[in-house]
């Protein structure tokens, strides 16, 4: 089968031939993948920016950890999961023994394992999962969308770890795939949200079809302005989802007394603080990344309303088939696409 792989330390990626996966072990699924997206972490290890040499010790592995599909068979022991059920599935796996695991925080497991990022994912037409990371799709909730599950729990956790409340004014800094999730979680939580984005009208545009409240494009005006004119004051929350550092000192400007920032983008550079002006404004920072448990059937409710997946699908820009993946790269690097889904299943 064709695979999309990350072979090398180095830039780029490979469309190889591989083997199809060994049957299922006990407590495994096989799943034939519909969709799968392509992330931001997909392009870091593409271009091979700094913070993913951990990648390195574990190539040549297939890529692609936002994916979806149908089972195709299922290990010993495995309860709940039939063939043909369309599932998606969280793809962190943690080591099972240590008390982050015991606790059932596997994204705090020292040696977690994420499909698609340390060993084979989903960028091939077949992967295979523990059947206790797998969620089935409620009706109505089609492959393309169950692709969007991951990426959209990381936004719900994002959110969860900025303890944003009814009313609260939210600063979303950034307009990719991870940050428009972030605004319309946010929204759903019963903020006012200001989605910012530089020079990225094809995105901001996506945000408002999306219904997200309000949006500013800091190409055209700075980012205390856009607040001003939006809030009227400083805001509660910040979430930054940019990657670049300089937003973080940025958002800390407009981020009111007590407020909270959380990080999410992954920095390739270091940033460096103003201190004694973070501890007058008592400034929380926090960083929020991967995602946890609880926020999957939080996603997995909000996608069972057919409005709230109509919104949600206007990310979902581009269709190719998986031999048109490292096309797909080359767009999502350019910016010129919000989420591309690659389709194994289309060749
Ligand atoms: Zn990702
Ligand atoms: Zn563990």
């Amino acid at each position: 089968m064709l695979a999309l792989r990350k072979t090398r330390a180095a830039p780029g990626l490979e469309a190889q031939e591989v083997r199809p996966p060994a049957a299922p072990g006990p407590g495994e699924i096989g799943i034939r993948v519909a969709a799968a997206g392509i992330c931001g972490s997909d392009i870091h290890a593409y271009e091979w920016t700094p913070g993913y040499e951990f990648m390195a010790p574990h190539m040549p592995f297939t890529l692609g950890h936002e994916f979806a599909g149908h089972v195709t068979a299922v290990g010993a022991g495995v309860e709940g999961f039939a063939p043909g059920d369309a599932v998606t599935a969280w793809p962190t796996i943690g080591c099972g023994q240590c008390r982050a695991c015991c606790e059932g925080r596997n994204q705090d497991c020292q040696a977690r394992r994420i499909l698609g990022l340390h060993c084979d994912g989903g960028f091939a037409a077949h992967v295979v999962a523990p059947a206790s990371h797998c969620f089935r799709l409620p009706d109505g909730v089609d492959a393309e969308m169950g692709a969007l599950c991951e990426p959209l729990s990381i936004a719900d956790n994002a959110v969860e770890v900025a303890e944003i409340s009814p009313g609260d004014a939210v600063l979303v800094l950034g307009p990719g795939p991870i940050g428009l999730g972030i605004a319309w979680m946010a929204q759903q939580r019963g903020a006012r949200v200001l989605l910012a984005g530089f020079d990225d009208t094809l995105r901001l545009d996506c945000a408002r079809r999306m219904g997200i409240g309000h949006t500013a494009d800091l190409a055209g005006t700075s980012l205390a302005a856009a607040v001003q004119a939006c809030f009227g004051e400083k805001v509660d929350r910040v979430i930054e989802a940019t990657g670049v550092t300089a937003s973080i000192t940025e958002g800390l400007s407009v981020l009111r007394s007590s407020g909270v920032l959380v990080i999410t983008g992954i920095h390739s550079r270091s940033l460096e603080l103003p201190v004694t002006t973070m501890v007058r404004n008592k400034h929380q920072l926090r960083a929020a990344h991967d995602t946890s448990w609880a926020a999957w059937p939080r996603v997995l409710a909000l996608l069972a309303d057919p409005a709230h997946r109509a919104q949600l699908a206007l990310m979902i820009t581009h269709r190719l088939p998986l031999r048109e993946g490292p096309r797909g790269f080359e767009m999502a690097r350019r910016k010129d696409a919000v989420k591309i889904l690659l389709r194994p299943g289309d060749g």
